[in-house]
């Protein structure tokens, strides 16, 4: 697996998207768990010297305490990543968040996608997740606040501790929603064995404590 050293960088930017920092654990088809981490905070801006889009992860605290809102202007510090392959992000451990310009309160709009105060991490660990269309997640679901790009490791064998990490899109929105597509089926590889496949069971097991139009 690649490492990198790491490095502290200065960025400054605007949001253009804030979703969960999630992380995904799975085990062939018979365990998917969820866990909830922070959130991710999407920029057009500059960091480390090069203007260009780049992703930088906060924790729960301090998205509380900031209160970011699309549109804000944002500066701070953050690191580079150890493990590229382990995380969506381009920088983690933020620090010294400024926003240098709030952006006027959301006007009201009528969902979907759902654009609003971000939900705490209990919120999203209750409502659970189902598996969203790649291409989905990249546009119309891209602001809203159920739209997640999870740090997913697959056990590749469980005696040895060898996994495999790759990024899946979720969403945590109401099984309602009218935009909602599962997108094809994941293949969770296992070492000597033929994939098995995600075929959305999962799902309904993740996020059975809620009813259709939740
Ligand atoms: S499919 Fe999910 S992420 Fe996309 S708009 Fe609907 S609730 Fe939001």
């Amino acid at each position: 697996m690649a490492t990198y050293n790491q490095e502290k960088i200065a960025w400054l930017g605007k949001v253009v998207s804030i979703q969960p920092r999630t992380r995904v654990w799975r085990y062939v088809t018979d365990n998917r768990t969820h866990y909830h981490i922070g959130y991710n905070l999407f920029f057009n801006g500059t960091a480390d010297g090069a203007e260009r889009p780049f992703i930088v992860a906060i924790s729960e605290a301090q998205q509380q305490s900031g209160g970011f809102r699309i549109g804000d202007e944002i500066k701070g510090t953050a690191w580079t990543k150890q493990y590229p392959e382990r995380e969506f992000a381009d920088y983690y451990r933020a620090g010294a968040l400024k926003v240098l310009r709030r952006a006027p309160s959301m006007p009201e709009q009528n969902p979907p996608p759902w654009i609003m105060e971000l939900p705490d991490m209990q919120t999203y660990e209750d409502r659970g997740a189902r598996m969203l269309s790649q291409s989905l997640w990249k546009t119309k679901c891209f602001q809203c606040v159920w739209a997640s790009m999870s740090n997913v490791e697959i056990i590749w064998d469980f005696d040895k501790k060898i996994s495999k990490y790759r990024f899946e899109s979720f969403c945590y929105g109401p099984k309602s929603c009218k935009l909602y597509k599962m997108g094809r089926p994941r293949s969770v590889p296992y070492k000597g064995r033929s994939s098995a496949l995600d075929e959305g069971w999962l799902d309904d097991l993740c996020t059975e404590g809620r009813d259709y139009d939740e």
